[in-house]
């Protein structure tokens, strides 16, 4: 499914066969779930993706054929992989991030997610809207064939795939509120309902904020353990430690401010958001501090994908087969899926 120009429609085309380059995997795709991400650059939001584009940064499938060079020690190796061996049948996952100069000065301080020159799966390279990928073998995670059983959902490709974005910046966005006990979410798509579940297996105390009005979404928070969900209008209980923003609403941030303790963070962990409106700074003194999560590193992929079977991390999941790439997308957009939008490919 290829995007020729932000604003249209995928189209459905037959392309030649990747060919694995030096240090990449050539990956047959079973699985690809689909981020907002991949709508901010449907929608023209994000500037200069390679164009004609195939989408798709969460994606899971098999190793058909191994690049030269891989399986060789490199420079660029990442000092967080336990495995980083890869052979012909290797059940992989392909994350946003894809491929960084392991030069400049943020890869060498271990902050590969800011990479000047980095390149991004289904953006600045073609991703997994596809039956056939390559990939650089450095920045691949080994998914194991089984997890023993904890987690039915996980063991199962199209359950996996949501893991490899709004589980890693999830995760990501997740651990930079540190030890907060009170944790607001704000906006309850994928990400917020995959890390929702690893903070309360940590023992977090968890309040959710919905669209005004959101009450199923709201009930569902609660039935998955949040002490209070109601909309983002609504003033919690209980002052909070920290707060995640998810959704792409720029004034949910002066909001959040106002919900926090003294020292506490603000994480946005969209890559794209609405104009934040103007606050007063009392709303920010008391060391309180606003951050956004950009990308992920290879050490958060290696983390959560440990961590995530023994909460278990449970997904939701709403599948389409590759050639409704279209409906996935409009219905994702109009907030109209029941689960995180899956597209299974083989
Ligand atoms: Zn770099
Ligand atoms: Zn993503």
């Amino acid at each position: 499914m290829v995007l020729d120009k932000p604003g249209q429609l995928l189209q459905l085309r037959d392309v030649p066969k990747p060919k694995p380059g030096r240090g990449q995997l050539l990956v047959r795709v079973a699985a690809c779930a689909v981020c907002r991400t991949d709508l901010h650059i449907v929608d023209g939001e994000l500037p200069e993706p390679k164009l004609p584009l195939i989408l798709g940064h969460q994606i899971v499938g098999r190793v058909e054929e191994i690049g030269l060079g891989v399986n060789q020690q490199s420079a660029n190796a990442s000092p967080a992989r336990t495995n980083q061996q890869f052979a012909v049948g290797d059940r992989v996952g392909i994350p946003w991030l894809g491929w960084t100069d392991g030069d400049c000065v943020y890869c060498r301080s271990n902050r590969e997610n800011l990479c000047d020159h980095a390149k991004f799966t289904g953006y600045n390279i073609d991703g997994g809207y596809a039956e056939y990928t390559v990939a650089d073998a450095r920045f691949c995670f080994h998914l194991p064939d089984s997890y023993n059983d904890v987690d039915a959902s996980l063991a199962t490709d199209v359950g996996v795939a949501p893991l490899l974005c709004a589980g890693l910046i999830g995760y990501r966005s997740y651990r930079k509120t540190g030890d907060a006990r009170r944790l607001g979410i704000y906006g309850f798509g994928n990400a917020a309902h995959l890390i929702a579940q690893l903070a309360l297996h940590e023992g977090r105390e968890l309040f959710v904020f919905t669209r005004p009005g959101d009450k199923a979404t709201q009930q569902a928070a609660k039935e998955l353990g949040a002490s209070w969900a109601g909309g983002s209008d609504e003033t919690p209980p209980d002052k909070l430690d920290a707060a995640i923003i998810f959704a792409s609403v720029g004034p949910l941030v002066p909001a959040a401010l106002r919900a926090l303790n003294k020292g506490g963070i603000v994480v946005c962990g969209g890559i794209h958001m609405s104009d934040i409106p103007a606050f007063p700074y009392v709303d920010l003194w008391g060391e309180r501090a606003i951050t956004s999560v950009a990308n992920l590193t290879r050490r958060d992929g290696e983390e959560f994908l440990e961590i995530a079977p023994r909460v278990p991390v449970q997904t939701k999941i709403d599948a389409f087969p590759l050639e409704e790439a279209n409906t996935a997308l409009d219905k994702f957009r109009g907030g109209k899926l029941a689960g995180a939008a899956v597209l299974k490919i083989s």
